[in-house]
C-alpha cells in the first residue's frame, strides 16, 4: 500500500446497531469500537482518513424517543434528530477511535463536525417521499400522522411507517472546516447521516425535513477532499449478484461500466446497494482510483484486495 494514499471510510449506521440489539450504549461502544480497531490500524500504516457514517437505526430510535415524550417535551423536526445523530455517533466514534491511537502510540486526534448539506429545493425527490424512517404505527396512530401531513406507507403483518423524501446532496455547507481540519492531519467525522438537509432561499439556510442517503454525500465529501479511495462499510461482506436468489454470487472485483450494467439491471436496489454503487461511480467518474464495499471487520484484507468488492474505471 502506498503509504501517502488517501481515502474516506463511510460506516453504514447498520454496521453500528447490529439485528436483534437493543441499541444499549455498552453494545454501540463495543461495536464502534470493533469498528474503528481496524480504522486506526490503517492511520498507524500512514494511511491519511476521513470519516463519514450513517445512521439507520439510531434516528429510528431518536424518533421513537420522541414519540414517547411527545406529551411532555415538544418532538423536534427531522433534521434536528438527524442533528443529534451526528452528535450522539460523533461522539462515540470520536471517543473511541482517539482511545485506540493512543492505545497504538499515535500522535494523532479526530475531530467531529456537525455538517449542513444543501439539496435542491425543487429536487423531485419532494414530490414523493420514498424512504421509510422511524417505528412502526397502528392504523389508527397512522391515520392521525397522515391529517398532520406526513406521507406514510402499511407494509404488510408489521404496520404504518413514515415516509420522507431522499433528495440528493449538491453541497456540503461545511465543507471548507473539513478540508482545513482535514489538511492539518486531524481526523475528520463529517456528514453523518447523510448531512442535515438544508435548502437556500434568498441566502437563508432552511431545514428540511428528509433524509439524504449517506452514500451519495460521502461521494461528494471524497470528491472535495480529492480522495484517491472510498471505502464503504456495511452488514454485507460484499457486492452479490442475484442477492435474493439461491445463486447469488459475490463480486471480487467490479468496472464501471460492469456496475452500471447490472444496476441497470436491477441487481442493486435503491436505498441499500443501489446507492453504493451510484455513489461509487460518481466518485470514479470524478477522478477517484478505487472503491471498496466491505464489512469493518474485513477493512484491512479489503485494502489489500483479499476481502469485500473493489470497483474500479
Ligand atoms: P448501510 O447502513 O451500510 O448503508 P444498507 O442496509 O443501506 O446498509 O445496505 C446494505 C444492505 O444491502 C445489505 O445488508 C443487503 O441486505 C442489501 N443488498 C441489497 N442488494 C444487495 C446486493 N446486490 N449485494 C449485497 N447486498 C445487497
Ligand atoms: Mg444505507
Amino acid at each position: 500500500m502506498h503509504s501517502d494514499s488517501s481515502l474516506l471510510i463511510a460506516l453504514g449506521g447498520n454496521a453500528l446497531i447490529l439485528p436483534g440489539e437493543k441499541g444499549h450504549i455498552e453494545e454501540q461502544f463495543s461495536r464502534t469500537n470493533a469498528c474503528m480497531m481496524p480504522i486506526a490500524a490503517l492511520i498507524a500504516k500512514g494511511v491519511k482518513v476521513a470519516i463519514t457514517h450513517g445512521n439507520g437505526p439510531i434516528i429510528g430510535n431518536i424518533l421513537l424517543r420522541n414519540e414517547c415524550a411527545k406529551d411532555y417535551i415538544p418532538p423536534m423536526p427531522l433534521y434536528i434528530c438527524v442533528a443529534d445523530s451526528q452528535g450522539g455517533i460523533g461522539a462515540m466514534m470520536g471517543q473511541s477511535l482517539n482511545n485506540e491511537l493512543r492505545r497504538l502510540g499515535i500522535d494523532k486526534t479526530v475531530s467531529t463536525i456537525i455538517t449542513h448539506v444543501l439539496v435542491d429545493g425543487n429536487d423531485p425527490a419532494f414530490r414523493e417521499a420514498t424512504k421509510p424512517i422511524g417505528p412502526y404505527y397502528s392504523d389508527e396512530e397512522a391515520r392521525i400522522y397522515m391529517k398532520m401531513g406526513w406521507s406514510m406507507r402499511k407494509i404488510p403483518e408489521r404496520g404504518w411507517r413514515r415516509l420522507v423524501p431522499s433528495p440528493r446532496p449538491k453541497k456540503i455547507v461545511e465543507i471548507e472546516t473539513i478540508k482545513t481540519v482535514f489538511e492539518r492531519g486531524i481526523i475528520p467525522i463529517a456528514s453523518g447521516g447523510g448531512g442535515i438537509p438544508v435548502i437556500e432561499e434568498n441566502r437563508v439556510l432552511k431545514g428540511v425535513d428528509a433524509v439524504i442517503d449517506k452514500d451519495l454525500s460521502a461521494s461528494l465529501l471524497a470528491c472535495e477532499l480529492s480522495l484517491e479511495r472510498f471505502v464503504i462499510l456495511t452488514d454485507v461482506d460484499g457486492v452479490y449478484l442475484n442477492w435474493e436468489s439461491k445463486n447469488k454470487k459475490k463480486l471480487d472485483s467490479l468496472t464501471i461500466d460492469e456496475a452500471k450494467r447490472y444496476l441497470f439491471e436491477g441487481h442493486f436496489p435503491p436505498g441499500s446497494m443501489g446507492p453504493k454503487i451510484e455513489a461509487a461511480i460518481e466518485f470514479l467518474e470524478s477522478g477517484g482510483k478505487d472503491v471498496m464495499i466491505a464489512r469493518p471487520e474485513d477493512l484491512i484484507e479489503a485494502m489489500d484486495g483479499r476481502a469485500g468488492t473493489r470497483i474500479t474505471s
